[in-house]
């Protein structure tokens, strides 16, 4: 064993006690597995989820919008951006919308900001404790994937190039090394020709449903195609 391999085993070692001793007698036997099969054993029962969600970040990103589904929009809400960053609104149509991020409608201490459900014990979703609520938290472990997620689609490149069995999604040729992550349909066409779409289901258009890794020539050729479409529709609506 090197001296590397010996300090990685102790670390574990020490790592496991810690864990086991702050484990409670409930916890989702998904993440306990991954915790203690991983390559680094979290110390923390908090830390054991966090890191289940950042090794699952298309489940963390299905069960946010299932969540967000369960809040629906408050009543009065529409999809607004908006340059006044202390209203809470995106400033770009290309940030997901999300209400309970928005000051007018924040639930408050306990509910998660991205889905608008309670957060329970170690950030999780469901109360499997019976504790309730918990105040101090307004993010769900898998919220927080699930939003840089859909605001950094690129990081996951290469989990959505596996999806796909590394073919190009238009040309069905090769994914070469330099393939880009794009949306099917562009953000800036989902703020114009669907922003009243139902909300939470406009949060399919930042998730997988609508995400595609595609050649980079392709890519270039579909962003002049949007481009053109654009200006067209520009000029269009002067007219
Ligand atoms: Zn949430």
């Amino acid at each position: 064993m090197s001296k590397w391999q010996e300090d990685k085993a102790e670390a574990n070692r020490l790592a496991l006690a810690r864990l086991t001793k702050s484990l409670p007698s409930v916890f989702p036997p998904g993440v306990l597995s991954r915790a203690l099969n991983g390559r680094f054993v979290p110390p923390t029962p908090r830390l054991a989820i966090d890191g289940y969600w950042r090794a699952h970040p298309l489940r963390a990103e299905r069960l946010a919008r299932a969540l967000a589904a369960r809040s629906g929009a408050p009543g009065g809400w529409s999809w607004q951006i908006d340059d006044d960053r202390s209203s809470g609104r995106p400033a770009t149509f290309r940030s997901p919308p999300a209400p309970y991020r928005e000051h007018a409608y924040a639930k408050g201490p306990g509910f998660c900001c991205v889905c608008g459900q309670p957060v329970f014990r170690f950030g999780w979703h469901v109360d499997l404790w019976d504790r309730g609520r918990n105040n101090n938290a307004n993010w769900h472990g898998a919220c927080v994937i699930a939003w840089q997620f859909w605001n950094a689609p690129s990081a996951q490149a290469k989990l959505l190039r596996r999806l796909q069995g590394r073919r190009c999604r238009q040309s069905n040729g090769r994914l070469w090394r330099t393939a880009e992550v794009d949306h099917r349909v562009p953000l800036f066409q989902v703020w114009r020709q669907h922003r009243d779409a139902p909300w939470p289901e406009l949060l399919g258009y930042w998730g997988l449903p609508n995400l595609q890794v595609i050649n980079r020539d392709v890519h270039v050729e579909k962003c002049a195609t949007e481009a053109r479409d654009r200006s067209a529709a520009r000029v269009a609506e002067i007219a």
